[in-house]
This record gives C-alpha cells, sequence and structure tokens, in this order.
C-alpha cells in the first residue's frame, strides 16, 4: 500500500513551482526568481533533457519554413537577446556558453535543392532577413573543405550556435545563485485544490510541493504528467533526433568557420564546428514516441549525407552517438503563459527552437509570473489557442 501524500513542514510556500529542469524550466525559474519570487524547481536531473543532444544552433533565419512567420518574430526576438544572455550568464557564474556568432551556410548539392534554396531565399527576403546568394565556387571560398559538388548556397552570417550542454550547466548555476530550491525527484501529480485551482504537485515519494503558481515545463513528457485535466494537457510529442559528436583536429586551420547545413535526398543535415574542436553532425527526425535507440541506420545516413557536404569528415574519431527527444506542439510553436486551470501555466513546445528561444522564454516568463498578462510578442504562443475554447472559436458562425 502507498503511503498517504505528506507535505514538508519547515520550508515556506515558493510562489512558483518549475515542473522540468530541461533549459526552458530552468531559464523560468531563474528569471523569476530574479524578479523576486521565491522559486522552487522538481527534477530527478536538472540541466538534463534535450539539451544533453541538442546542436545547438541559433538559427531563426535558415530555419524559416512557410507558414511559421509568427514563430519567426519569436525567434528574431531571441536571438537579438542572445549577446546580452549570454554575457550575463556568463558574468554571473562564470561558464563560458561556447556562444560563438559564426554564422551559418546553407548549401546545394543538386539543381532541386538549389531551386529550394533559392525559394528559402525569396522568402527570406520578402521577411526582410539577411541572407546572401552565393555560387558554388563562393561557397567553397568560404569554406574550402565543402565538396567540389557544391551547386550553390546561402550565407546567413547572423546566425550562430551556442554549446546547449554548457548553457543548461550555467542556467543551474545561475539558478543556484537566484536561491532556486531544487527538489530532485519526479513529479508524479499534478495538486489541485479546491475552486479548481492548480495548488501544487504530488512527487515520486508521496511528499505535496506547494506553490502559488505552478509552471509545466516537462519537455516531451508536458503531456504526462497525471492530475492535469484533459482540457489542459499540453498537446506535446516527443520528436527524435539522432546526433553525432566527431572530433576535429587543431591543426592546421579549422576544417570549418561556420555551421554548413543542406537537405540531402531530402533529410536535413547540418554540421556545427565547435571552438573545443567538437563537430556536431545531426539530426535525423523520427516520430517513434519515447524511443531514443541510436540505430545503425540513423548513423549511417548522418555519416552519408554529411559525407557528401564535407568529404574530409571521414578521417575524424567518432567520439559520442546519442538521440534526444524535441517536444514538438501542432503548429511547431511554443505553448507559453496561463492555461485555463488557474495556477497552472505551460512553457513547453519547443520543438527544434528551444535553445534558440531560452532568453526571450525566461523572460516572457517571468513577465507572466510577475503581471498575470503574457507580454504582447508572446500572445500568439498562449496554450489556449489548443484545446476546446480555442476549437469553439473556430467554428463558423
Ligand atoms: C537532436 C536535437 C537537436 C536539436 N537541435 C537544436 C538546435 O540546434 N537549436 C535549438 O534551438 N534547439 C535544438 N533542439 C531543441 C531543444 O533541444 C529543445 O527544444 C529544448 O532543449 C527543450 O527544452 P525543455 O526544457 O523544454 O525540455 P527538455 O529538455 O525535454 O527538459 C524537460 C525536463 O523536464 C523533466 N521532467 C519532465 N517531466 C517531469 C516530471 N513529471 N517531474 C520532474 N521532472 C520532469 C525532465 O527530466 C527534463 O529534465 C534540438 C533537440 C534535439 C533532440
Amino acid at each position: 500500500m502507498s503511503s498517504p501524500p505528506h507535505t514538508p513542514r519547515s520550508s515556506p510556500v515558493p510562489d512558483v513551482l518549475v515542473v522540468g529542469g530541461g533549459i526552458v524550466g530552468l531559464v523560468t525559474a531563474w528569471r523569476a526568481a530574479q524578479r523576486g519570487l521565491l522559486t522552487a524547481l522538481v527534477d530527478p536531473e536538472p540541466g538534463g533533457g534535450a539539451a544533453q543532444v541538442a546542436a545547438g544552433m541559433l538559427a531563426a533565419v535558415t530555419e524559416l519554413h512557410y507558414g511559421e512567420e509568427t514563430l519567426l518574430a519569436l525567434n528574431l526576438a531571441s536571438a537579438r537577446r542572445y549577446p546580452g544572455f549570454a554575457a550575463e550568464l556568463t558574468e554571473l557564474t562564470g561558464h563560458d556558453l561556447g556562444y560563438r556568432r559564426c554564422g551559418t551556410l546553407a548549401v546545394a548539392l543538386d539543381a532541386d535543392d538549389r531551386a529550394h534554396l533559392r525559394e528559402l531565399h525569396a522568402l527570406q527576403q520578402r521577411s526582410g532577413l539577411e541572407s546572401e546568394w552565393l555560387s558554388g565556387r563562393e561557397c567553397r571560398r568560404l569554406e574550402p573543405m565543402l565538396a567540389p559538388g557544391v551547386r550553390g548556397g546561402l550565407r546567413v552570417d547572423g546566425d550562430h550556435q551556442i554549446d546547449p550542454r554548457r548553457l543548461a550547466r550555467a542556467l543551474v548555476a545561475a539558478c543556484g545563485h537566484a536561491g532556486v530550491v531544487f527538489h530532485r525527484v519526479w513529479a508524479e501529480r499534478l495538486a489541485v485544490g479546491r475552486g479548481d485551482r492548480a495548488t501544487g504537485v504530488v512527487t515520486a515519494d508521496g511528499t505535496v510541493l506547494e506553490a502559488g503558481q505552478v509552471v509545466l515545463a516537462g519537455g516531451s513528457l508536458s503531456g504526462r504528467l497525471a492530475g492535469v485535466p484533459e482540457a489542459v494537457l499540453p498537446p506535446v510529442r516527443p520528436v527524435k533526433g539522432q546526433v553525432l559528436r566527431l572530433t576535429m583536429p587543431p591543426t592546421p586551420g579549422p576544417l570549418l568557420n561556420r555551421t554548413v547545413r543542406a537537405v540531402v535526398r531530402g533529410n536535413h543535415v547540418y554540421l556545427v564546428p565547435r571552438e573545443s574542436g567538437e563537430l556536431v553532425v545531426g539530426a535525423t527526425s523520427e516520430e517513434l514516441g519515447w524511443d531514443t535507440t541510436v540505430t545503425a541506420g540513423g548513423v549511417y545516413e548522418l555519416l552519408r549525407d554529411a559525407h557528401e557536404l564535407v568529404p574530409g569528415i571521414t578521417e575524424l574519431p567518432l567520439t559520442e552517438t546519442r538521440a534526444g527527444l524535441r517536444p514538438g506542439s501542432p503548429d511547431n510553436a511554443p505553448l507559453l503563459g496561463p492555461t485555463t486551470l488557474d495556477g497552472l501555466l505551460l512553457a513547453t513546445g519547443h520543438y527544434r527552437n528551444g535553445v534558440l528561444l531560452t532568453p526571450v522564454t525566461g523572460d516572457v516568463m517571468a513577465d507572466v509570473l510577475t503581471g498575470g498578462e503574457l507580454p504582447r510578442q508572446a500572445r500568439p504562443f498562449s496554450p489556449r489557442r489548443f484545446g476546446a475554447a480555442a476549437a469553439l472559436s473556430e467554428q463558423p458562425a
């Protein structure tokens, strides 16, 4: 028989309890605590999650997709915040985040790819974004290790990178500085009190953690917390990505100066060179539930496609293979802010842009936790756009 829930006596009830200590939960907790809110976070392993796998491209411009113009505005707002955000985190914690303003080169290997890239370029220009079309020869002048077959590309100097593992570590440290209390345990169930209000969570060991407001930031697991009413459960699903890490030799000169990416036979592939010598090659995109197996096929396809772009990579040591889960939402955009259940907010569904969106997410969530309202730029990302209320409002009059 399981023991009844118990409430810890000594500690005061925090204003905010964040469920999930991935980069999204951590930045939310850090910014909330900085605004003077008494903040706690529950996660058995804060700083883990998808950031341990992610490439860390800050790619607002090269990741632009048709139909995602609203998300573009949020992505750009976050990209603009990155220099100040990274400097603040580094100054506070002493952690080097591997933030590199190196730019990105998206290249085409055949006529079809080139046509697609041309379309992306036109969309970028219509959206007022900075990108420059280069011939194959110009691409190779920038990146001499590119395959001779490269037919052209887009130079985007504004798309940078950060090391997400270092970011996660720094955010854990920043939370510590700001006085965030860590509960290193699973939250089993949302506690809902009288008057239909979220009042905290019940943890795996039966402890009740109470709080004034609860933020659910569980990444791809956000839709699985027991006790959350059906109408409020975030429609978030796991999207598997396999990633490889190779090591580049220190000399002579860098293998690549910037992130290089392409679509090869319909598969997205990118190579992200870190200052440390690590070369991240990613990523598959697979709808396989919570499976995080690294497969021979996944590794083979990534190496094959990356080799077509930069043949020299086959000489490099392969140091790590890993799979992680992107928290995908129905419109590929995050869910930020209050739900229709009083006291419960969401910060989830960041899908393939969670690293990029970390700075703006922290600010938006701190605003809403202190002021009760989503700032204007975040209103399109309210969780209320999904669910019963949204479905009703979409019906013809
Ligand atoms: C292969 C791959 C490549 C990527 N590349 C990029 C990229 O280049 N650029 C970019 O911007 N983004 C990228 N991303 C996306 C980015 O990594 C994610 O969007 C982001 O890390 C999501 O962070 P999160 O905190 O929302 O979720 P997660 O990282 O999943 O963290 C959720 C945390 O919540 C905890 N949790 C869940 N449920 C509970 C519970 N009930 N109780 C306690 N704790 C709980 C988990 O333990 C976990 O620590 C990539 C992702 C993948 C997988």
